[in-house]
C-alpha cells in the first residue's frame, strides 16, 4: 500500500483524498511516475527469485551528489542545500525546462497546464521539515 504517497500530498497540500483508498493495489498493474500531482510514486516489480515476494520500488528525486539539474540550469534555480536536498526556486526560474532533459531519472516535471506562473516540480526532501531536523512527511508516516 503506497501510504508514503498519500503523506508526500498532505506535506505539501496537494490534493491526496483519503487514506484508505492507498490500498487499493490494482495501481500496481502499471507503471507510475512522479508527477505535478504528487512527487513519489511506488512501483511493484516481479521478484524471479522469490515470486511470492514482488519488490516496491519508490520513485523520486535522488538529491544527487552532483546533480546534472544544478548543472543544467542557467540561472542558478536550482541548487544543492547544506543538508543535501536539491531545491527548485520559483523566482529565478525562467521555465526553459533543461533541468529536465539533464536529469538522468526524468524527476523534474512542468505545469504545462498553466498559462501564468507554471512551477517545476519534484520532491524537495520535505526542506521546511528536514532543514530543522525533522523527518520527511513520507518517512515519518510510514514509521
Ligand atoms: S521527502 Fe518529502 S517531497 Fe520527497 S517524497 Fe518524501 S514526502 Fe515527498
Ligand atoms: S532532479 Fe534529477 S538530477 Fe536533480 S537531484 Fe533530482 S534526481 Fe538528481
Ligand atoms: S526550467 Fe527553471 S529550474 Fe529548470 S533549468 Fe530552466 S530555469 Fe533552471
Amino acid at each position: 500500500m503506497p501510504s508514503c504517497e498519500w503523506a508526500c500530498k498532505e506535506a505539501h497540500e496537494l490534493e491526496a483524498g483519503n487514506l484508505e483508498s492507498y490500498s487499493d493495489e490494482t495501481v500496481f498493474d502499471k507503471m507510475r511516475r512522479p508527477g505535478n500531482d504528487g512527487f513519489t510514486a511506488v512501483n511493484r516489480y516481479e521478484n524471479i527469485q522469490n515470486p511470492n515476494k514482488p519488490v516496491n520500488v519508490k520513485v523520486q528525486c535522488m538529491h544527487c551528489d552532483h546533480p546534472a539539474c544544478v548543472s543544467a540550469c542557467i540561472v542558478g534555480a536550482f541548487s544543492k542545500k547544506e543538508n543535501g536536498a536539491v531545491l527548485w526556486d520559483t523566482d529565478m526560474c525562467i521555465g526553459c525546462r533543461y533541468c529536465m532533459v539533464a536529469c538522468p531519472f526524468q524527476i523534474p516535471t512542468f505545469e504545462y497546464e498553466k498559462a501564468i506562473q507554471p512551477n517545476i516540480n519534484k520532491c524537495d526532501f520535505c526542506f521546511g521539515r528536514t532543514k530543522e531536523g525533522l523527518l520527511p512527511g513520507c518517512v515519518e508516516f510510514v514509521l
